[in-house]
């Protein structure tokens, strides 16, 4: 029935999420999500909404929310954009920052709902090689025709470049915008958010989903310029005046807040990660150093591809990636220690072809 299509409707690529089986007894490592359940203040911020407001409209500027965030982050409410996961957030940042006929850059190996982004808006782009170890060639970077994404960390590979690189990249593209997706940031060393006062064309994204144990929610946001901003509301009010609901207003605004319980559960995940890292080094992978809740691996012997099918058949599900030429490797989210000492025993059978 593609007659009544639209130009649109058959030029875009839609972007495939790792699978979300509805099997409770599956050990779930395949798309990042945050093991441990949100701040308790979460549930009774969202249990007194609902009691109160859901037959009003939520607020279309957001501003209690963007103002526990720019608290947070150190910023304005002003130079601070919420949308309906940062997913969103990158869409209206490609629709309001990006243009048609001028080629923007982003890594050969990274997150790729860039491409389907790119593809829908008509923005040409360019795959930038990473290097050998799959650490990024800044320079590659600068001087864009039409601007740059790039994740830092990098994913899927788990890779953080520092700051300092990052900055350079901002430096030599003074003409364009360049955005950094932190998505997996606060599981790193540090934050570009400073940069952001320094530099107009720096737009940082970031998400509720992965630290703050709220994928569910679907709430993400952006920090830069108030100029940068403005062109994303611009989008955003052309399209939507809701896209945060009354729950997730409440709800992000609770988890914001709650610093305690974020360093608690994130220090958690990082012990858990090296642990995992080591347990998976004595089995012979080589895992890339890892600033995020996962760890992209590759073993000299056993084949991805193999593994990942025999974990699967044995209800453990991990991310395998047909395609940016990382067939030998799979990503593993980090989940509980229960989850990943499970994992580790499901491992050894299929490694020793039980
Ligand atoms: C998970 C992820 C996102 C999307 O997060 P949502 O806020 O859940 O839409 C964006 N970028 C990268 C690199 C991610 O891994």
């Amino acid at each position: 029935m593609m007659k009544y299509w639209s130009e649109v409707a058959k030029r875009c690529t839609p972007y495939v999420p790792g699978e979300q089986l509805n099997d409770s007894t599956i050990i779930k490592l395949n798309t990042n999500e945050n093991p441990y359940p949100p701040s308790p203040n979460v549930q009774s911020a969202i249990k007194k909404e609902m009691e109160q407001a859901l037959h009003l409209y939520p607020s279309p500027t957001v501003d209690s929310l963007r103002e526990a965030i720019a608290k947070q982050e150190g910023t304005t409410k002003e130079s601070v954009f919420v949308g309906n996961g940062s997913d969103e957030v990158l869409a209206f940042a490609f629709m309001g920052l990006f243009s048609p006929y001028r080629t923007i850059r982003f890594p050969a190996i990274t997150y790729s709902f860039y491409p389907v982004y790119a593809n829908l808006f008509q923005i040409p782009y360019e795959k930038v090689p990473l290097m050998s170890d799959f650490t990024l060639d800044e320079t590659a970077f600068f001087h864009s025709e039409g601007g740059a994404i790039l994740p830092n960390p990098n994913a899927p590979t788990s890779i953080f470049t520092s700051l300092d690189l990052m900055e350079n990249i901002v430096k030599h593209n003074p003409d364009n915008v360049v955005i950094i997706d932190e998505a997996y940031v606060d599981f790193a060393p540090e934050t570009a958010v400073a940069l952001t006062h320094k530099y107009e064309q720096l737009l940082i994204v970031k998400t509720f989903s992965k630290s703050r144990s709220l994928a569910g929610l679907r709430v993400g946001y952006a920090i830069g310029h108030p100029h940068l901003i403005e062109a994303l509301t611009r989008i955003k009010d052309s399209f939507n005046s809701y896209t945060i609901d009354r729950l997730a207003i409440v709800g992000a605004k609770a988890a914001i807040e709650d610093t305690a319980y974020f360093k608690q559960t994130t220090r958690h995940i990082l012990q858990t990660r090296e642990w995992t890292r080591e347990q998976l080094e004595e089995r012979g992978f080589s895992v890339l150093p890892s600033a995020t809740n996962f760890l992209f691996v590759h073993h000299p012997i056993y084949e991805a591809e193999k593994l990942y099918q025999q974990l699967k058949e044995k209800k453990v599900l991990i991310r395998y990636f047909r395609n940016q030429g990382i067939t030998d490797y799979m990503r593993i989210t980090i989940g509980t220690d229960e989850m990943m000492r499970k994992f580790l025993l499901v491992l050894d059978q299929v490694m020793e072809g039980e």
